[in-house]
């Protein structure tokens, strides 16, 4: 299955797309992609609901807008350097245990919503990942269980403040959390759908420029092995992102470094898993600061 939301920003409804393609609205089906859904087997339920109720779900248009395909969970868990390359070109070594870091889960936002440059930002940067959504309670699981609380796989653009994750002291949450830094989606494939999402292409441009073209395959830690070490410090909660790490091609790697400006456009994809569309604008002060 692949889940998507839909509509206005804060207000989204659940939507499925069918295998033909179709975008479909099951709000009737009564709950939206939360902890809750996961949790008491959503997916299977929802499944069959859409058996007696799928041809009668109402189309929504192309033109509507994409939410984020979950609702706003209790952690967004992020890898650092998981891939050799992008480790290299960050001047950085292959860490001898994953690098863990959170982003404010108020970054979360719809795939093809507009990046918001921070206020004062001079090196706000991209990174395309694939993104992994928890959709069972999971607390020291071994890495033969750990495929198991997976619920399902989605694309994620890590946006990343590079002055303000290295330059600013302290953990790197604050080059990672500003609003509109978390952009998921277009849809969350569930695990069937992905047979091996160890060997998925993903990609990124900017302008139509590629300048990230990897595959999974590359990761240093893989899925079940990211899952079971991160239980092993705190409980995964149904519904809960961890973001895999990011490939080479940052504009930290690039010699010399660029980064986004406003106008700029960000596409990225991974197979199997949608692509989305960023388009990148300043910081505007809602007249309330
Ligand atoms: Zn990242």
């Amino acid at each position: 299955m692949k889940l998507f939301r839909f509509g206005t920003i804060d207000d989204e409804k659940p939507g499925v797309i069918l295998k033909d393609g179709r975008r479909v609205d099951v709000s009737g089906f009564g709950e939206d992609y939360g902890e809750k859904f996961f949790a008491t087997d959503g997916l299977s339920r929802l499944q069959r609901w859409l058996q007696s109720h799928g041809d009668r779900c109402p189309v929504v248009g192309a033109a509507v807008r994409t939410g984020p395909c979950v609702v706003r969970p209790s952690k967004i868990i992020c890898i650092g350097l998981n891939y050799a390359r992008h480790a290299a070109e960050s001047g950085m070594e292959i860490p001898k245990e994953p690098v863990v870091f959170f982003k404010a889960t108020s970054s979360l936002c719809g795939p093809n919503d507009d990046l918001i440059i921070p206020k004062g930002s001079q090196k706000t940067d991209w990174e395309v990942e694939l993104a992994v959504v928890i959709g069972k309670r999971a607390t020291y699981v071994t890495q033969d269980e750990a495929m198991e609380f997976v619920a399902g796989y989605c694309l994620h653009n890590d946006y990343s403040e590079r002055e303000f994750q290295f330059d600013r002291g302290g953990q790197w949450v604050k080059g990672k959390s500003c609003d509109t830094f978390a952009p998921l989606g277009p849809f969350l494939a569930t695990t069937d759908e992905i047979p091996d999402p160890h060997n998925l292409r993903l990609w990124l441009t900017v302008n139509g420029e590629t300048l990230q073209d990897s595959n999974t395959s590359d990761l240093v830690c893989n899925i079940p092995y990211l899952v079971s070490y991160l239980s092993q410090f705190m409980t995964l909660v149904p519904g809960d992102v961890i973001s895999t790490g990011t490939p080479a091609g940052v504009g930290l790697g690039l010699k010399p470094p660029r980064y986004l400006k406003p106008g700029d456009t960000v596409e990225l994809g991974i197979d199997g898993l949608g692509t989305a569309r960023q388009i990148a604008r300043a910081y505007e002060s809602r007249g309330s600061l």
